[in-house]
C-alpha cells in the first residue's frame, strides 16, 4: 500500500496525529510502534489478578483545554476522578502523619496543629491572598521570618528529600518548572490538579487509543522499530530506501534517530515495583508520596484511580526512580531539562530541520515535560498546520 504519511510511535503524539492527517486530511497513514501495544506510556492492562493497571506509571488525565477534551471524548466515556494525593511523613511520636499535596490550609493546620496552622493561614493570606499558589522556591524567598520558617518547614517534609530521590538533586538544581508543577496552595481545595476536565478513560486508556487508531486510512504495526527502515543520512528523507516526501511524524527519542551522534541526551528512568495483595484496598488516596523516608517516591493503588469493583485484591505499584543509562529494557521517562541539555537538543533538533517533512512531536523528541493533555494539544496544532498544506 502507498502511504501518504508515516508516524512513529503510538502515544499521545502519534496516535491523535495519525487520526487526523487519516480523517480530516483524508491520508492514508502507517502507523510504526516498536512496543508489542498502542498507547505509549499511557498503556494500561489487566494484570494477572484482574486488577487493571498502568505498566508505565499512574496517569490521571487533566486539561483546561477544551478542544482537547472534545477530541478525546470522541474515543471515551470519562470515569470523573478527582486526584488526591496525601504526603506520608514520620510523625515525632512515632506513628506518621499524612496531610494533603499540594501543601495546603489544611496541610498547615495538620502539621502546626489547628490554632498555629490557622494563623499561618491567614498570615500567608494576606501576603499573597486567598487561593493563591505560590512556587517553593519563592515561598523561601519572603523575607517575613514566620513565612520563612514555615517555607523551610514544607522544602524540608514536602520537597527536598521527594526531589533528590526523583532527579537525584536538590530542587533548586533542577527546572524551577518542575517543582512549580506542585506549588503551596493557599486553599482548602485538595486535589492535586484543578483543572475543569480531569477523569479517567472509562474502559481505560489502550481501549481509547485503540477507538482512535481504528480508522480506514490507518495501519498499526506493533513490535516494529522505524529506525531501520529510515534513512537521514542524504539530503532527502528516505524511507525504506526510496525518497518519501510526505509527513513524518516522529514521537521517539531524537538523540537516537541521529545515532546519538552529539552524544546521549540525559534522561531519569523509573523501576516500578508491582505488588497484589489479597485485601480490598491498601491506601485512602489513590496516590501516597512518601516525601521524607522510605526510597520509593510515592506508592499508587491503581483500584483507587480506576474504581474497579474487584473485592479482595488490589495492586499497589512503587516508583524508584534513577539515572537512565540507556541499557536494553531501560525506558527514558523523564527530560532533564537545562540549559546544557536543552542546547544538545537544539543541535539534534538542527539536523532534523534539514528535512522539510520531518517532525519531531513529543516528549522524547521535542525533549520536553509534556503531560497528556499539552502533547495532544501539539498534535492538533501540528496536525492543523499540515492538513492546511495539503
Ligand atoms: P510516549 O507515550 O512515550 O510515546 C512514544 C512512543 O513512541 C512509545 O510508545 C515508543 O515505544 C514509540 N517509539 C519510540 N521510538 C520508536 C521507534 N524507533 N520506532 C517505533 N516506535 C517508537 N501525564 C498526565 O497528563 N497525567 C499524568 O498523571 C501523567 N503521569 C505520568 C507518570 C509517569 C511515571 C510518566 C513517566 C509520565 C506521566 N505523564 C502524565 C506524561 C505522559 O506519559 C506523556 O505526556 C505522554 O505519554 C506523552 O506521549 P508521547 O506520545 O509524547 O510519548
Ligand atoms: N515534588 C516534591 N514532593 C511531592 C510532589 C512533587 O518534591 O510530594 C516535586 C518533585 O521534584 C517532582 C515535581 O515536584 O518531580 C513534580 O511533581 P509531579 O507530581 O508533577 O511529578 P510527576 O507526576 O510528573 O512525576
Amino acid at each position: 500500500m502507498q502511504y501518504d504519511a508515516i508516524v512513529i510511535g503510538a502515544g499521545y503524539a502519534g496516535s491523535v496525529s495519525a487520526r487526523r492527517l487519516a480523517e480530516d486530511g483524508n491520508q492514508k497513514v502507517l502507523v510504526l510502534e516498536r512496543r508489542p501495544h498502542v498507547a505509549g506510556n499511557a498503556y494500561d492492562c489487566t494484570n494477572e489478578a484482574g486488577v487493571l493497571i498502568h505498566q508505565y506509571g499512574p496517569h490521571i488525565f487533566h486539561t483546561n483545554n477544551q478542544r482537547v477534551f472534545e477530541y478525546l471524548s470522541r474515543f471515551t466515556l470519562w470515569l470523573d476522578y478527582p486526584h488526591k494525593v496525601i504526603a506520608s511523613i514520620p510523625a515525632e511520636d512515632g506513628g506518621r502523619m499524612y496531610y494533603p499535596v499540594p501543601f495546603n490550609l489544611t496541610s498547615l493546620e495538620t502539621a502546626f496543629g489547628l490554632e498555629e496552622g490557622r494563623k499561618l493561614g491567614e498570615k500567608l493570606i494576606a501576603a499573597y491572598g486567598p487561593e493563591k499558589k505560590i512556587t517553593i522556591l519563592e515561598l523561601r524567598q519572603n523575607p517575613d521570618p514566620e513565612i520563612s520558617a514555615l517555607a523551610d518547614y514544607v522544602y524540608e517534609h514536602v520537597f527536598v528529600r521527594y526531589t533528590m530521590k526523583q532527579w537525584g538533586t536538590t530542587p533548586e538544581q533542577i527546572d524551577p518548572n518542575t517543582t512549580a508543577r506542585v506549588p503551596v496552595f493557599l486553599s482548602r481545595d485538595d486535589r492535586y490538579f484543578q483543572d475543569t476536565y480531569q477523569g479517567m478513560p472509562l474502559a481505560g486508556y489502550t481501549p481509547m487509543f485503540a477507538a482512535m487508531l481504528d480508522h480506514p486510512n490507518i495501519t498499526v504495526e506493533t513490535g516494529v522499530d522505524a529506525l531501520p527502515m529510515l534513512d537521514l543520512s542524504g539530503d532527502e528523507l528516505r524511507f525504506q530506501g526510496v525518497p518519501f516526501h510526505g509527513p513524518v511524524i516522529f514521537t521517539g527519542q531524537v538523540d537516537e534517530l541521529f545515532q546519538f551522534r552529539f552524544g546521549p541526551l540525559p534522561y531519569r528512568t523509573l523501576d516500578f515495583v508491582f505488588e497484589t495483595l489479597p485485601q480490598d484496598h491498601f491506601q485512602t488516596h489513590g496516590t501516597v508520596n512518601y516525601t521524607v523516608d522510605e526510597p520509593y517516591t510515592r506508592i499508587t493503588e491503581f483500584k483507587r484511580l480506576t474504581g474497579q469493583l474487584l473485592p479482595g485484591v488490589t495492586t499497589i505499584m512503587k516508583e524508584h526512580s534513577r539515572a537512565y543509562t540507556g541499557a536494553p529494557g531501560e525506558i527514558p521517562y523523564y527530560a532533564i531539562i537545562n540549559p546544557e541539555n536543552n542546547a544538545l537538543y537544539a543541535q539534534y533538533k538542527a539536523q532534523a530541520d534539514r528535512f522539510p517533512n520531518l517532525h519531531l512531536l513529543g516528549r522524547l523528541a521535542e525533549y520536553k515535560y509534556y503531560n497528556m493533555d499539552a502533547i495532544a494539544a501539539r498534535a492538533l496544532s501540528l496536525t492543523d498546520q499540515l492538513i492546511a498544506l495539503s
